[in-house]
């Protein structure tokens, strides 16, 4: 525009009729073949573009943002009290931002995160997208287990529409609730078009992480989500969506005919480790064991023996660590390629249990091909 602040001021006016007539144009070509009309930088308030807003289907799980007071005492709460319509007409603004549908798909607290309402989630969003229902979806979600579920959906999704997650550390009746201004961010982060192909999206306190790299790093702090190993993607800020880094590759694992999961345990090492627990997740008969290792994804000679047993089983045995920040690497205190194991890089162990069992439901055990798929998705 910066070339038509010299131009006369009659042609300025009909270079700007002719500017809004194309973009009215384009928003129109975009409805009749049903493309999604997503977010610009500084949109114009047009008439036609309100009438085209983005579509957001908005999926409520639950969580403390949907959580209102209990009598139990001033910090107390339920998780996933509040509904998902309850949710929306909370948020001022939205309306301006997205023509919003909302379905409830669970009311928990996410620590109760099931595989049943993973697949719910996952089969709704393909069909959403597949019937060309919704231009983009937020998901409301407990922050617990959030990355989990949002690490799931970005390996069984089939699309590049924007898919977000977001949450509140802070009940809708607390003092600053954060609730309120994350939807809104979220639905800003899934109507803009810089989201598309970038995978599933967390989004809350202003930030934006993707699901790879995304966890919980803090209790009760607001600003609790962070990529430690990867960074953040971007950023919010007064209405504009800011992205840091270009879009990350991506993986696909195709999504289980049913829930649940096979079963993969996660065991945390310590200090005077013995192979008890280890020994329990075999004759449990455990498909894969996933190590929150010491330091680089290291326990003891006892435990070791007994994963090396477990490998030696058949069971996909991956060492993470319990470490929040670094990479587990191959080979290093640890022979790997003698043990049969599998150095989970990035990832940590609850998102490394996630990538294991859809890889056993894929039919992928083998310790060399697991740890391509480990590789994968940098
Ligand atoms: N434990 C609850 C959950 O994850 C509340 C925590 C939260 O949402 O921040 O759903």
């Amino acid at each position: 525009m910066m070339t038509i602040t010299f131009l006369s001021s009659t042609i300025r006016k009909s270079l700007v009729q002719k500017l809004r007539t194309a973009v009215v144009a384009s928003l129109a070509v975009g409805l009749v073949v049903g493309a999604p009309v997503y977010a610009q930088e500084n949109p114009m308030n047009t008439s036609t573009q309100k009438a085209a807003l983005p579509r957001v289907l908005l999926l409520a799980t639950g969580g403390t943002i949907a959580g209102s007071a209990d009598s139990r005492g001033s910090g107390a709460y339920n998780a996933g009290a509040i509904g998902a319509q309850q949710l929306i007409s909370s948020v001022a603004g939205l309306g301006e931002l997205a023509s919003l549908s909302a379905e409830q798909v669970a009311s928990i607290g996410s620590q109760d995160m099931t595989d049943d309402v993973w697949f719910k989630l996952a089969h709704r969003i393909q069909e959403a997208f597949d019937k060309h229902e919704a231009d983009s979806v937020v998901i409301t979600h407990g922050t617990d287990t959030m990355e989990e579920t949002a690490y799931f959906l970005s390996l069984v999704l089939k699309t590049d529409k924007p898919v977000v997650l977001v949450g509140s550390m802070r009940p809708a009746t607390a003092l600053g609730a954060d609730g309120p201004a994350n939807i809104y961010q979220a639905v800003q982060v899934a109507v803009d078009r810089q989201s598309i192909g970038r995978g599933v999206l967390v989004v809350m306190n202003d930030q934006i992480d993707s699901a790879r790299g995304v966890t919980k790093t803090h209790s009760t702090s607001v600003q609790t989500m962070q990529s430690p190993n990867l960074g953040s993607q971007g950023y919010v800020d007064l209405g504009h969506v800011r992205f840091l880094q270009p879009v990350q590759p991506s993986q696909l694992l195709t999504l289980p005919k049913a829930a649940p999961l096979p079963r993969v345990e996660i065991i945390y090492s310590h200090s005077n480790m013995d192979a008890s627990q280890i020994e329990h997740a075999i004759a449990d008969k455990a498909k894969g064991i996933i190590l929150a290792g010491m330091g680089d994804g290291n326990t003891s000679k006892a435990a070791l023996a007994a994963l090396e047993k477990a490998a030696s089983q058949g069971i996909v045995v991956v060492r993470s660590t319990r470490v929040s920040k670094g990479y587990v690497n191959r080979d290093v205190e640890v022979d790997d390629s003698k043990s049969g194991f599998v150095a989970s890089m990035d990832l940590n162990p609850q998102k490394a249990r996630v990538l294991t069992q859809l890889l056993i439901a894929n039919g992928i055990t083998d310790p060399v091909k697991v740890q391509e798929a480990f590789l994968n998705g940098h």
